[in-house]
């Protein structure tokens, strides 16, 4: 069993292969280290988001398979607490649920209709928070969601490595795959036979030309602060293992870390031609300054404090924004991923749907509507350039015309279909 990218997506369907099978022999083959990509670089927000909606997966694979996706990804969250519990990962797990700020008229009425839809569903028991139980000071309420955990990103995947390696594992670090096909892996150090491939390289497919246009890397960034004084969270209003974010349009999300910073993140990064992925564009001083100024701008009560850390990384975004799971059994190669930026938790659910589709299980897993997906390609440049960073401006845009007008966004309307709502 080969498997090519020891991230997050990789380093899981080693971890559920190796429990099915303790006498697989699995060699991950990864081009930097282990969770090096977004799987070390994460907002560390383990929750049950899922990049489509339930509403889109139902008129795409009808109510009770989006209900099962979404009982699925709720589980999820658990299931990483349990096995990082049972196995001593030391990577701040802590469920404390999301808290997501309704700070206009706009956010407000939207928070509202999302937690009346999610009733409706009746999976996600979103709850409604008035104003008086958030301290965002502007804020007129809020969305919580109890799926959410509060991870170290870094400790997580890294101890997962160590994980599947006590078990029987190889990786191979410092090893760049250049092509697979059946029963073969091509590499820069030579070539590995092996009955399975699983390719788990999320936005770093875009770099290798056979899976070129199958996802678009996007680039999401974060920064965090100094260490804040009890004082200052008591003020924040945020517990221990919460997480947070608003109800605009161009992402931003953000965590309490164990160590008591803020971690805080968000798009808006723009695309770069040919899908190229570059260690220089993990950093652009203009996004790192929206995203401190909007820190100020969401909790007002900050005192001066000093950015500590800045950072960023390619996510991988599928033509259709709907993740999958894929594995051909008469070729024994198989791929999950296109999980946007909602896979901290999903590629645990990844890794336990290719252990059961690899030893050939038929079990809820593998009927849940994300298994064999498979998304369009995305178009070649320079409409995929100009398609990508305009997708960009018009977040930007909708949430400007949000401020304007006190209305919900046209513009956003407009692009929701196309951003798998
Ligand atoms: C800044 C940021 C914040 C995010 N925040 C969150 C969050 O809070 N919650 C959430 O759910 N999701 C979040 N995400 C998304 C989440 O991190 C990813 O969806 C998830 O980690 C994907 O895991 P993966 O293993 O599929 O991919 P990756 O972690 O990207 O792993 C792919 C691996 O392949 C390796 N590789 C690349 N090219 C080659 C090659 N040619 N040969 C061999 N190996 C290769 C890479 O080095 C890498 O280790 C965020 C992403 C970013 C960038």
């Amino acid at each position: 069993m080969a498997i090519i990218g020891a991230g997050l997506t990789g380093l899981w369907t080693a971890f559920e292969l190796q429990r099915r099978d303790p006498s697989l022999s699995i060699a991950l083959l990864e081009r930097e280290i282990a969770g090096f990509g977004a799987s070390g670089r994460n907002g560390g927000w383990c929750s049950a988001l899922f990049p489509r909606s339930t509403a889109s997966l139902a008129a795409r694979h009808g109510r009770e398979a989006a209900l099962a996706m979404r009982r699925a990804m709720v589980d999820t969250v658990d299931e990483v607490g349990t096995v990082v519990r049972e196995h001593g990962i030391d990577c701040d797990y802590r469920k404390g649920g999301t808290v997501v700020y309704a700070r206009s008229a706009v956010q407000w009425r939207a928070a509202q209709a999302e937690v009346a839809e999610a009733a409706e569903w009746g999976v996600d028991a979103l709850e409604l928070w008035g104003p008086e139980r958030v301290a965002a000071r502007d804020a007129l309420g809020a969305v919580y969601d109890p799926s959410c955990a509060r991870v170290h990103p870094a400790e997580l995947v890294r101890g997962l490595a160590r994980l599947v390696e006590q078990r029987g594992a190889s990786i191979h670090e410092g090893t760049t795959v250049t092509s697979w096909q059946q029963g073969l892996v091509t590499t820069d150090r030579g070539t590995v036979r092996a009955r399975h491939i699983i390719v788990a390289l999320e936005g770093y497919g875009a770099s290798i030309e056979q899976s070129r246009r199958d996802v678009l890397p996007l680039y999401s960034l974060m920064v965090a602060t100094q260490p804040l004084s009890a004082e200052v969270w008591a003020d924040i209003g945020l517990e221990h293992g919460q997480t947070f974010s608003d109800g605009r349009h161009l992402i931003i999300y953000g965590q309490r870390t164990a160590d008591d910073r803020i971690a805080f993140g968000g798009r808006g990064a723009r695309y770069h031609w040919g899908s190229a992925i570059r260690p220089e564009y993990d950093r652009s001083d203009r996004v790192f300054d929206h995203l401190a100024s909007t820190l100020r701008e969401l909790f007002p009560q900050l005192p001066p404090l000093e950015i500590t850390h800045q950072w960023g990384g390619p996510l991988g975004v599928p033509r259709d924004w709907h993740a999958s799971v894929r594995y051909d059994s008469s070729t024994g190669i198989g791929s999950a991923g296109g999980y946007v930026g909602d896979g901290l938790s999903t590629t645990n659910l990844a890794g336990r749907t290719l252990a059961d589709l690899v030893t050939g299980a038929d079990t809820e897993l593998t009927r849940l509507p994300w298994v064999q997906h498979r998304s369009p390609r995305w178009e070649p440049e320079p409409l995929r350039f100009m398609g990508a960073n305009a997708g960009l401006l018009a977040m930007t845009a909708a949430d400007a015309e949000e401020r304007v007008t006190g209305r919900s966004s046209l513009v956003a309307r407009a692009m929701a279909p196309l951003l798998g709502h």
